[in-house]
């Protein structure tokens, strides 16, 4: 990888060839209105923190303050689940599940409406280029509305007994890789089933949940219904641990994800965790080559790699694994790293100092354990949190970056030659969230979706999300589904 060039041009290129030049296409920020600072929406309102305490978020492509959030501690957490328990027990409860559909309706609808507005909100909130939040995060989000609108007045046909009964008040915690897309993942099944919900989003993306916010009191949505507690950790920490939280519901890190096991154990709450991955896509020798370029690029570099369930292990057929690197390396050769706002840019920036950090101690680590390290020429921009997209080759199981989760553009590539030893090193993880399949043959792609330990396996494609289809782990990937009639298990009581 090249250094900083002394003009930086904010676009990567190839080096070399004839390439036309893009023109830069920003996406406006003018649809965006920010205030300065944001309360906390409880019981359908915006309020103050009781702490009076706001805390910067910040744009991570430019380091610019957005915003002050205002940051929950214990009292709002008992204002928030009182709130969401009385509108539980009065409101949204009893009322006719052909009732509740049509307010999910309408708040996929507002979502599809203000979705510009969505997007650029959280493109500047969580460094991703607007191409994605535009055409996946925030149709995906209006999608799961419409989808499990069409569950609220059939939820004796789930599958979970005749007459199932909402569990109460959610308590919900989300990540910032998908801030709105996550939020959607577990409101929209909670309050189709006649729970009330109270929403954590994470301390770098709070700005979307909050726009939703304002979205749901656009939709006429009764108070106490949603309610949405800005903070760090600790605010989750004292959401999931809420006597009055019947039901926790959390997307993030393993680590955190186990405290909250534990902090749970014994206290009948029902739990569902989403967390980390490593995953392995597995290329054959029979596989439409350039096509599984496509799904490697899209496995590990979509969303800057911050991806649970990302394709982060390249595990390729040995006869093959030349011209399929090579072509790799041509490829990413010609993604375009930059401003997230601009229209043409693939990769977007990271999301924290934090973050960066991470990702370049394991890059490192990757070094020093003798992998070999390639990254294209590529300009990286004067300020804002950057990682270029990085392909390590020679790697072996034992090694770091084949192990840990890195949550960012980094993908290692490991070999194989029979099909027994792809399943035994693909399975090889402490992980077991998804996987990839790219061979010709069907009946090897059964054989592989049999044999791999994942909760989803995806043959020639990768990355593909529906509100249809169930989404979740196994062993250190967590346990519960999100999405499809698997997805309002986790929020009825059969
Ligand atoms: P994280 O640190 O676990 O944070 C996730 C959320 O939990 C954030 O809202 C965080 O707040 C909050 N939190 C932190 N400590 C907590 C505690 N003790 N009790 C309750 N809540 C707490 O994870 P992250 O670094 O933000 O996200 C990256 C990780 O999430 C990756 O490992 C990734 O694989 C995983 N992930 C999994 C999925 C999936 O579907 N399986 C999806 C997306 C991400 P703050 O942000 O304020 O710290
Ligand atoms: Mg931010």
């Amino acid at each position: 990888m090249s250094g900083r060039p002394e003009s930086a041009p904010v676009a990567s290129g190839a080096a070399g060839g004839k390439r036309f030049a893009y023109a830069p296409a920003p996406e406006s920020r003018a649809v965006v209105r920010l205030r300065p600072t944001y309360g906390l929406f409880v019981d359908g309102e915006f309020v103050e923190p009781s702490s009076g305490v706001h805390f910067p978020t910040v744009n991570p492509a430019t380091e610019e303050t957005l915003a002050h959030v205002a940051e929950a501690g214990a009292a709002d957490v008992e204002r928030a689940v009182a709130a969401a328990a009385r509108a539980q027990r009065d409101v949204w409860g009893p009322m006719p599940g052909s009732e509740r559909a049509k307010y999910l309706f309408r708040v996929a609808r507002i979502v599809q409406e203000r979705s510009r507005e969505l997007a650029v909100l959280e493109t500047l909130d969580n460094g991703k280029p607007i191409r994605e939040s535009r055409d996946v995060d925030v149709p995906l989000a209006a999608a799961h509305f419409f989808y499990y609108a069409g569950w609220a007045d059939k939820l004796e046909y789930a599958g979970l007994g005749p007459a199932p009964r909402p569990l109460g008040v959610a308590g919900q915690v989300v990540p910032w890789n998908f801030p709105l897309l996550m939020a959607a993942w577990k409101l929209a099944p909670a309050l189709a089933a006649g729970n009330t919900c109270v929403l954590k989003p994470a301390e770098t993306t709070p700005l979307s949940a909050l726009l939703l916010a304002e979205i749901l009191q656009q939709a006429e949505l009764p108070p106490g219904v949603v309610n949405v507690l800005t903070g760090a950790g600790a605010t989750g920490a004292a959401l999931v641990a809420h006597p009055g939280v019947a039901k926790v519901a959390f997307t993030g890190s393993t680590g955190v994800g186990k405290s909250i096991q534990s902090a749970l154990a014994g206290t009948g709450k029902r739990l569902t965790l989403e967390l980390g991955g490593k995953a392995a896509n597995v290329v054959f020798e029979d596989a439409p080559l350039s096509q599984a370029v496509e799904g490697i690029v899209n496995g590990i570099f979509f969303n800057q790699g911050h991806v649970c369930c990302a394709g982060s292990r390249l595990l390729v057929q040995e006869s093959v694994a030349g011209p399929v690197v090579e072509a790799l390396q041509r490829r990413v050769e010609t993604l375009r790293l930059g401003d997230p706002l601009d229209k043409n840019t693939d990769l977007g920036a990271i999301n924290s100092p934090q973050q960066l950090e991470r990702i370049r101690e394991l890059a490192d680590s990757g070094e020093r354990d003798g992998a070999t390290r390639w990254s294209p020429a590529c300009a990286i921009p004067e300020r804002g949190y950057w990682f270029p997209p990085t392909v390590f080759t020679g790697v072996s199981p034992a090694q770091r970056i084949a192990r840990e989760e890195i949550f960012g553009p980094v993908l290692s590539v490991l070999t194989f030659r029979t099909p027994e030893e792809a399943v035994a090193k693909a399975n090889n993880t402490t992980y077991g969230l998804s996987a990839g399949v790219w061979t010709e043959k069907g009946s090897r792609i059964l054989w592989m979706a049999k044999h791999l330990r994942a909760g989803v396996v995806w043959a020639n494609t990768f990355n593909r999300f529906d509100p249809t289809s169930p989404f979740g782990g196994y062993r250190e990937s967590g346990f519960g589904r999100e999405g499809g009639r698997h997805g309002l298990e986790a929020y009825l009581d059969a």
